[in-house]
């Protein structure tokens, strides 16, 4: 863990636009995006940044930068409930005594939220079906046990469910919502059309990063690619994503990050071309990274994701071993 935390940061993007940069306690993830909106006499915020000690005092600060407080927010919309755009909803609710809007297939963050115990079992499971061995899963748990934190404040339920139809009014125009599962069950984008803005949190980000919850839908990369259709269908001008700086051709990232879930696809299936394999033998070929004990339960459970998908789609089939494992097979 790096020492050198950074500090909440707020920047205007546009008039009636602010970008609300917030640090988060992951390597390699050093800030989230939440987004403040201009909307009547206050301000809508899209996201919510991490929760843990202080993290409000960075979420104060960053508004403070450009003039605004917790108590303008009129309203919370979540692009989706990882811990890093939810995590803070409840306490700014509370404190601003607004809403909360949120997409109701939140089951993947609200079911485990609570429950370490639940998420450790989830992430064992998978350790399991890619072939861990038992001693290294073992390993897993005693650290897990002891870095154990959801960066949830506290589940809230959503006072809306945030689905196709529903519109965001703000001083910048109407946002429609759009449902783009796949990176999460919950996720969605919101789009301003006469301004071509897309607020697009972790689906379409500046720099292409891919990540989906395994387990909780039949087939997460599938959902993926078909929300990536939908929306780089729509002409936007300016991305906003969940991390990093806002981004232009946003079509053109859309079409960079189909490329690499193909590129992946192809690659899990290349790797099964000597015979069939564990997640655990293939996923170093897939991400062409070797696996580390950081970086494991992440890897695992995306290339157990893409033979998913290729098994719907009757290029792999499954064999399950007596020790749990699960060997994968091309077919022909
Ligand atoms: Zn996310
Ligand atoms: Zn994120």
């Amino acid at each position: 863990m790096s020492t050198h935390r950074e500090l909440g940061r707020g920047e205007r993007v546009l008039p009636g636009l602010w970008r609300l940069r917030l640090p988060l306690p992951w390597p390699g993830v050093p800030h989230g995006n939440a987004w403040a909106i201009a909307a009547g006499s206050g301000v809508v915020l899209v996201d919510t940044g991490y929760f843990e000690p202080g993290s409000m005092a960075q979420l104060t600060r960053a508004m403070a930068q450009v003039n605004l407080r917790v108590e303008h927010v009129r309203l919370v919309a979540v692009t989706h409930a990882h811990s890093d755009h939810w995590g803070q909803a409840a306490p700014i609710v509370e404190r601003a005594g607004c809403e909360l809007w949120m997409h109701p297939n939140h089951a993947h963050a609200t079911e485990t939220a609570d429950d370490p115990a639940a998420t450790l079992a989830r992430r064992l499971e998978v350790g399991r079906q890619s072939g861990v061995p038992a001693a290294a899963l073992e390993r897993y748990a005693e650290r897990f046990s002891s870095e154990a934190a959801s960066g949830i404040a506290r589940v809230i339920p959503p006072d809306r469910p945030l689905v196709d139809g529903v519109r965001i009014e703000t001083d910048l125009g109407t946002w429609e919502v759009y449902e783009t599962p796949g990176h999460a069950p919950s996720h969605v984008c919101l789009y301003q059309p006469e301004r071509r803005l897309l607020i697009s949190g972790d689906h379409v980000l500046g720099r292409i990063s891919l990540y989906y919850d395994y387990g909780w839908t039949p087939d997460p990369v599938g959902e993926y690619l078909a929300s990536l259709d939908r929306v780089g269908v729509l002409d936007a001008r300016l991305g906003l994503s969940g991390h990093g700086r806002p981004f232009v051709d946003v079509a053109g990232h859309v079409e960079g990050a189909r490329r690499l879930v193909h590129e992946r696809l192809e690659r899990a299936l290349g790797a099964l071309g000597r015979g069939p394999a564990t997640a655990l033998e293939i996923a170093p070929a897939v991400y062409d990274e070797p696996l580390s004990p950081q970086n494991a339960s992440w890897l695992l459970s995306e290339t157990l994701c893409y033979l998913q998908h290729l098994e719907q789609a009757g290029r792999v089939a499954r064999e399950a071993g007596d020790d749990g494992a699960v060997r994968w097979s091309a077919q022909p």
